[in-house]
């Protein structure tokens, strides 16, 4: 099955309303109209709306960085899918390696944002990967296999074509160091297997990987070469206009 690349810019927490306006600005004007791949860009909440105004009449889509599983409550500095969804975004990022790191994010509180964006038309993009000692420990697959599982565990199997997957091993995020493509394919393929015995071969072939982990325009090309990259999660070079549009407009060379 043909998977339509998905190229998505995590802002992280930077952007004023005014930078936001001018970075989205700058990439609605150079690949607001690209057709043969969907582009997604994630501000800060609080940038939302400008980022929204700045895109609107273009093919770039807008995401959040996370999202919680309740749809109200006394959860306070939380933020819920349907609000997500009013202020126009169409994705959302979940389980990202900072949010497992920094604030105890687990694989049972990804599975309860994963619900709650579901029960929204969010398409999550869920996260995962493995840390530097896990990698030497020998145990990234092991690792990688059991965030799938929980993280996607009991989910009705109707929303099961509706995610995607982004595997970012921890140690490349913002290190400059990349995993190989064949390190990142061999990853993405064992995802997709687990996919499989999940959700069956038909999911499996349909749902787009993302890689991510020091994406930068000069890496970009050989990673998507990669029969089971179906995309990138790009941080760092996503602030810069000229880049992302770049790593955007990858060459594609995939068979
Ligand atoms: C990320 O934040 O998802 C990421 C991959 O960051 P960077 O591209 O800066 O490594």
């Amino acid at each position: 099955m043909a998977r339509v690349p998905l190229m998505a810019g995590n802002w992280k927490m930077h952007g004023t309303r005014a930078e936001a306006r001018q970075l989205a600005g700058a990439l609605a004007r150079s690949i607001g109209a690209v057709t043969d791949r969907e582009v997604l860009i994630a501000p800060p909440f609080t940038a939302l709306d400008a980022a929204r105004e700045a895109i609107a009449g273009t093919r770039i889509l807008l995401g959040a960085q996370n999202v919680h599983g309740e749809d109200r409550g006394a959860y306070s500095g939380e933020i819920s899918a349907q609000m997500l969804v009013e202020a126009g975004c169409t994705h959302v990022i979940i389980g990202h390696s900072e949010r497992r790191q920094y604030y105890g994010e687990t694989d049972a509180g990804v599975n309860a944002r994963l619900r709650g964006a579901l029960a929204t038309t969010l398409i999550p993009i869920v996260c995962v990967g493995e840390t530097l000692a896990e990698r030497e420990a020998g145990s990234t697959l092991q690792v990688i296999e059991r965030q799938v599982h929980d993280g996607i565990a009991g989910i009705d199997p109707a929303h099961h074509p509706r995610f995607v997957l982004a595997y970012e091993p921890v140690w490349a995020i913002g290190t400059g160091r990349t995993a190989t493509p064949e390190q990142a394919q061999e990853v993405h393929l064992a995802v997709r297997k687990r996919i499989a015995e999940l959700a069956g071969p038909a999911v499996a072939d349909g749902v787009r990987i993302l890689y991510g982990g020091s994406v930068k325009p000069d890496n970009i090309d050989a990673l998507m070469a990669q029969p089971d990259i179906d995309g990138a999660l790009v941080g760092g070079a996503s602030l810069d206009a000229v880049a992302f549009a770049r790593i955007v407009q990858f060459q594609e060379s995939r068979q």
